[in-house]
């Protein structure tokens, strides 16, 4: 077949789906915008009221108010992806929800650049509603690009995460720039224009993504998604009704001892743990309902990984500034740069670490997801090893090397890519068809929860010390990781062979890469 003859969605470039740089593309500019945004947030609360000459006024927050709210606002960003999936599997498909959560995404940050209390709030709840329609729908739509068996999946899957981090790279390195020369403001507004450029660059790639992310039309009622019809049988299963009281029970425990935020946390998570029993129950056969199952075991390294890894934004944070010998040939390298790492080595391996493991996998060495993602924790546990080791030259000399942070930073690199685009990639492998975007939307909100545990484990430093956490962190992480590697063989027999006879999709790749 000539290259000429191919429809759009059906062209490639570098041997991947055009509509896989469409995507890349997408995602970009919607998590410049993303993290651009948060990487002024806290600070934007805690600024005088009072104002400075070139930034203009702040909130003038207590930073414990500040955090609080940002720790509420970086995980509900996250768990709010549940019912962005399930609105692209039962009303909208994933294309849609994509094209209105960038639509409400560049409202919400048009908002934020209004300077009243009211857009404030308004922008952050907008900014929360577009990531969720829009983050685990574009992550799903990577999936459909690629026939079943498709090698060339997860090596997709890693090229689409080098875009999520391309983008966080550009906005932590030109964001705060602005911000120091033209205001709070400004900076938001950047963040809206960029996403406008996402916006722009999706609509007009449409033609490439043609054939993914639809809503299919359902001919046979059985076939249609239903979570009312779901939520209905809950009430005639006598064992689902239990659990589900037992946990509705916890949560206005929660909501005594602790606060309602979290009450209704609790509460929400019950109806989606209510939702997928039922789910579960209707599944039609076994392989289904075993996959199911190792999706939800999987999603336990998840909460675990990111539990530890996002010590990054918080204690690692404080560590590289209060603690860090940052002098380099006489120059003191500000904190903050400490954070690109993460995005700039992302860049640098994503496509080394995925080309590693498909070889490995060609070769017929062990490579499953599973597999991979269990050694991701591993990996990102070591990176604690160096912290421990920081923290014990501190206590000898009064400082710490900046070597042991970036070594901490590399191996926390190499473990989420390891885990992370592999783990998007696993989801569109195993999840039934008509929950996909649900069951991506419950890996994002997993990974929500694991920000939230980050944010409680980096506070514990103050009563438990540095040297107790990090060293906490590594032993835990390398001990899951290595429980997991343990039960590896029952888990893998559960997934039915979903990624036993991946290979390089022939025929059509090669001819067209020859024309
Ligand atoms: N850094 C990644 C992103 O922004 C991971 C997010 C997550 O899974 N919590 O997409």
């Amino acid at each position: 077949m000539s290259d000429t003859a191919l429809k759009p969605h059906q062209k490639e470039l570098f041997g991947q789906p055009i509509g896989l740089y469409i995507l890349f593309l997408t995602e970009m500019w919607e998590r410049f915008s993303y993290y651009g945004m948060r990487a002024i947030l806290v600070l934007y609360m805690t600024a005088s009221t009072l104002g400075d000459d070139v930034r203009g006024v702040g909130l003038g927050w207590t930073s414990k108010e500040a955090l609080a709210l940002y720790g509420w606002y970086t995980m509900l960003v996250y768990i709010i992806a549940i019912p962005g999936g399930m609105i692209a599997d039962k009303l909208i498909g994933q294309k849609k929800a994509v094209l209105y959560g960038a639509i409400i995404l560049c409202l919400g940050h048009g908002v934020l650049v209004l300077t009243d209390i009211w857009a404030f709030y308004t922008g952050l709840g907008l900014v929360i509603l577009g990531v969720g329609l829009l983050k685990p729908n574009i992550s799903t739509m990577v999936g459909g690009l690629y026939q079943q068996g498709d090698i060339r999946r997860d090596k997709g899957f890693s090229i689409f995460y080098i875009g999520i981090n391309l983008g966080s790279l550009l906005a932590t390195l030109i964001v705060g720039v602005v911000v120091a020369k033209y205001g709070w403001h400004a900076g938001f507004g950047l963040a809206g224009v960029v996403m406008v450029l996402g916006l722009i660059n999706y609509i007009g790639g449409q033609k490439y993504l043609a054939q993914v992310g639809n809503h299919a039309e359902v001919t046979n009622a059985e076939d249609e998604v239903s979570y009312g019809k779901l939520y209905g049988k809950l009430i005639k299963s006598p064992k689902q009704l239990l659990i589900t009281g037992i946990l509705v029970v916890a949560s206005f425990v929660g909501w005594y001892f602790m606060d309602w935020g979290y009450g209704l946390l609790f509460l929400f998570l019950t109806a989606i743990a209510a939702l997928l029993m039922m789910i579960y129950r209707e599944l039609e056969s076994q392989v289904f309902k075993d996959r199911f199952i190792v999706l939800l075991l999987s999603f336990i390294m998840v909460i675990i990984f990111w539990g530890a890894f996002e010590q990054a934004g918080g204690l690692m944070n404080i560590y590289t500034d209060t603690k860090t010998d940052r002098m380099l040939l006489g120059w003191q390298v500000p904190t903050i740069m400490f954070q690109s790492l993460n995005a700039g080595f992302i860049i640098i391996f994503a496509t080394l670490v995925a080309g590693l493991w498909a070889k490995r996998k060609l070769k017929g060495n062990e490579a499953s997801s599973l597999f991979k993602m269990a050694m991701g924790i591993i990996i990102m546990g070591f990176g604690f090893l160096f912290m421990v080791f920081a923290v014990m030259e501190f206590e000898k000399s009064g400082s710490s090397s900046m070597l042991w942070l970036v070594l901490a930073y590399l191996f926390h690199t190499i473990g989420e890519l390891c885990l992370s685009p592999v783990a998007l990639s696993f989801i569109t492998k195993l999840a039934p068809a008509k929950y996909a975007s649900l069951m991506m939307g419950v890996y994002f909100a997993s990974s929500g929860l694991g920000n939230k545990v980050a944010g409680i484990l980096g506070e514990s430093a103050s009563d438990f010390g540095e040297f107790a956490i990090f060293a906490g962190i590594f032993v835990f992480t390398v001990i899951i990781g290595g429980l997991f590697i343990l039960i590896l063989k029952p888990l893998k027999r559960l997934t039915h062979g979903a990624e036993d006879n991946e290979h390089v999709i022939e025929a059509e790749e090669i001819e067209i890469a020859e024309n």
